[in-house]
């Protein structure tokens, strides 16, 4: 399992796609009680869970991670986790995923430039007040010194989504050919 943890608009997304369109990985549809954005599809971006239905879930043990972010929560199923899959969480859940000693997870970090992120989710037509709690609320929760355990840290600036997908990729194949041997 291959995980992407990044700041808000740090092309996280982006590169999930790519690895499932061009390389055959299975993004994992994670859950959240957030709001829908304007451009996103319950059950391709996200599951977009209530309250309730999330807390009656996570009592039931469905989840293998979940945390809190911005005041909501989001959250991977068990059933979820299988090998050649690409999933995005926030460090918190990479954090419980690294305890379960899952086979094969590899765990990516994007850095990315704060202008550049905040121009992104200009674009993405996200408020103002989004904008300014999300870059205050990240500097603190994605230093990276928050994750336990990072494989391989990436920088976005100055490469194109495909070249970072491919970086990406052959660095996770490489790691698990290491790990054959
Ligand atoms: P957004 O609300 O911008 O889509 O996502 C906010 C953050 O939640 C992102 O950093 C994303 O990686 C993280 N996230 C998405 N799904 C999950 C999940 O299932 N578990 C955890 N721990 N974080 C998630």
């Amino acid at each position: 399992m291959l995980v992407l943890i990044g700041a808000s608009a740090s092309g996280k997304t982006e590169i999930a796609k790519l690895l499932t369109t061009a390389f055959g990985y299975k993004k994992i549809v994670t859950n959240t009680t957030r709001e829908k954005r304007v451009n996103e599809i319950n059950g391709v971006d996200y599951n977009f869970l209530s309250y309730d239905d999330f807390l009656d879930k996570k009592n039931r043990n469905y989840f293998i991670e979940t945390a809190l972010y911005g005041g909501n929560y989001y959250g991977t199923a068990f059933k979820d986790a299988i090998d050649k899959s690409v999933l995005i969480v926030e460090p918190e859940g990479a954090n419980n995923i690294i305890k379960h000693n899952i086979p094969n997870v590899y765990i990516v970090y994007l850095e990315t430039k704060e202008s550049t992120r905040k121009q992104r989710m200009i674009s993405r037509g996200d408020s103002l007040v989004d904008i300014t709690n999300r870059i205050n609320t990240d500097k603190i929760h994605f230093n990276s010194k928050n994750i336990s355990h990072i494989d391989y840290i990436i920088n976005t600036s100055e490469k194109s989504t495909v070249e970072l997908t491919k970086i990406i990729n052959d660095k996770h194949q490489k790691n698990l050919e290491k790990k054959e041997l």
